[in-house]
């Protein structure tokens, strides 16, 4: 049977090519990646980790932690990897819920995590973004070769927590198949080849950063460069270099307020890649006058990898995440019903095909909730696919108003706030109203030194929007909250603003 994901990977591997390099100029070649991932794998034979195990890992960003994911790979674990930002109580909800076998932390927090992991039966080791701790050191004692578990394409590979912007965070459980297929997919899709250079700016604890940036240039036997977090003029300084760039808007959003980012400063790029959140399409325009590129935007989630994306060859579109990608089954349906709608009607966006997940980690009344009868799984994404078969993204179902009966789609009113002079960017929300079920209001981040007012947005929207879609109140704040993937946290706005944004109606 041999090992699904691993064994693609390795007949990808040219030896001597360069793999990744990190910011203090260490590099790793393919072979080096091969001999890396044997050796952690040995360690993790020795600290008991057998096939079906978790291994849960809240890290700093480092090469090495990416030989620890291939190590899992090769070992048959269960690969679980954990945002950075976590507290140790929200460390207790993961590692309750997915009992790991190990838990691989950063050396200052092995006693806290210790501690906790102990309660629920884990064993904990340690890793520091300079490749060194408890878990290497176990390593370095072990042969460079390992016999790879056996793992056919529906075993387990990972389980990635959803990013938690709607709700609490679910494990996805994701297969060998998942993984691959996708990868393939998209290596494809984007014609990556060996020559390419990624820039590697994204966190490696999400689907983006680990999966699509890292299992597309392990497939292609490109390479890439690490970089610990975004930073523009570090990114600036690396395009001469590299040849692609996969961000999240914002990182977008930074470049073009750069005064450096020109058609020379972008070099011999061949592609620069956003998702995880809408990119504007003033940013896509402001980047395109600037460079001479269009940005390719693709849309995914945890639990599907990737689904859609710009073409490559064709018109990347903005305010589009373009087409299905091969294999890739897309649907738009009545989100009650599950009745499909015609082309250029709004609702459900559902999807089917090799690169869905298996299922909630320990949640089957959550799993079956969210599929259809007939596969396909319900994405929560309300969408409309167009006249010539791009897919428009409009929203979160959970973000949708329903103000007097009406559907209002939070994006389109902010389109037109931001449209507005002296708007930086807006998030409009649903908030329970005395008439309407729910109003519409919208938080609002001006330009510094702006006087707009409250009664400035109203008048500006009068002539735009209908009734039912203007906001009924607005606040003013300095700026939206964001989580680690750049998406606006409504849930917190809510929270936050619900209550003054109530009194506002009332008055
Ligand atoms: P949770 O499911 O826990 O609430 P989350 O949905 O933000 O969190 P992720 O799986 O990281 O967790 O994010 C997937 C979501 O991100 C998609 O469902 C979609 O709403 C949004 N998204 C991804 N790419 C795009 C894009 N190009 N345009 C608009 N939205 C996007
Ligand atoms: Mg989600």
């Amino acid at each position: 049977m041999g090992n699904h994901m691993f064994d693609a990977i390795r007949a990808a591997a040219k030896p001597d090519a360069r793999f990744v390099e990190s910011p203090d100029g260490r590099c790793w070649s393919y072979s080096d990646m091969l001999g890396a991932s044997a050796r952690i794998a040995g360690a993790l034979e020795k600290l008991s980790v057998r096939p079906g195990d978790r291994v849960a890992v809240q890290a700093e960003k480092s090469p090495e932690v990416l030989m620890l994911y291939i190590a899992c790979l090769r070992a048959g674990a269960v690969y679980l990897p954990l945002n950075t930002a976590y507290t140790l109580a929200e460390l207790d909800y993961f590692i309750s819920d997915a009992e790991p076998r190990l838990v691989v932390v950063s050396p200052a927090a092995r006693e806290t995590v210790g501690e906790l992991a102990g309660r629920y039966g884990a064993h904990v080791e340690t890793l520091d973004a300079s490749g060194s701790g408890s878990l290497m050191d176990l390593a370095s004692d072990q042969p460079p070769d390992f016999t790879d578990a056996e793992c056919g394409p529906d075993d387990l590979a990972a389980i990635l927590y959803t990013s938690g912007t709607t709700g609490r965070s679910k494990g996805a459980m994701l297969t060998h198949d998942n993984l691959l297929s996708n990868a393939l997919a998209l290596r494809d899709y984007w014609r990556f080849t060996s020559e390419d250079r990624l820039i590697h700016a994204l966190p490696i604890f999400h689907t983006h950063g680990l999966f699509v940036a890292s299992n597309v240039v392990l497939l292609s036997g490109a390479s890439m460069i690490f970089l610990p977090k975004f930073d523009a003029d570090e990114v600036l300084r690396l395009l001469p270099r590299a040849s692609v760039l996969m961000g999240v808007p914002t990182f977008y959003v930074r470049l073009v307020q750069h005064r450096e980012l020109t058609r020379e400063t972008v070099g011999r790029m061949r592609l620069f890649i956003s998702g995880s959140a809408p990119l504007l399409a003033e940013t896509h325009e402001a980047f395109r006058r600037r460079t001479g590129h269009a940005i390719l935007e693709r849309y995914g989630m945890t639990e599907t990898n990737m689904n859609t994306s710009n073409p490559y060859d064709g018109e990347r579109i903005a305010d589009t995440v373009g087409f299905p990608l091969p294999g890739v089954e897309l649907r738009v349906t009545e989100p009650e019903t599950g009745v499909p709608l015609r082309d250029g009607e709004t609702g459900m966006i559902e999807v089917r095909g090799p690169n869905v997940f298996k299922g909630y980690w320990r949640m089957p009344e959550k799993t079956e909730a969210e599929f259809r009868s007939d596969g396909f799984f319900i994405t929560g994404d309300l969408g409309k696919i167009d006249e010539r078969g791009y897919v428009h993204i409009v929203g979160r179902g959970k973000d949708l108003i329903i103000s007097g009966g009406y559907n209002v789609y939070p994006k389109e009113i902010e389109t037109e706030i931001d449209r507005l002079d002296g708007v930086v960017e807006s998030a409009v929300i649903g908030i329970p109203h005395p008439d309407f079920g729910e109003g519409v209001a919208a938080v609002v981040v001006r330009e510094k030194g702006s006087t707009l007012e409250e009664r400035m947005i109203l008048q500006g929207l009068r002539d735009r929007l209908a009734r039912y879609k203007q906001p009924k109140a607005v606040v003013f704040v300095d700026e939206l909250p964001r989580n680690a993937m750049g998406k606006v946290q409504k849930n917190v706005l809510r929270e936050r603003y619900g209550k003054v944004l109530e009194a506002a109606f009332a008055a």
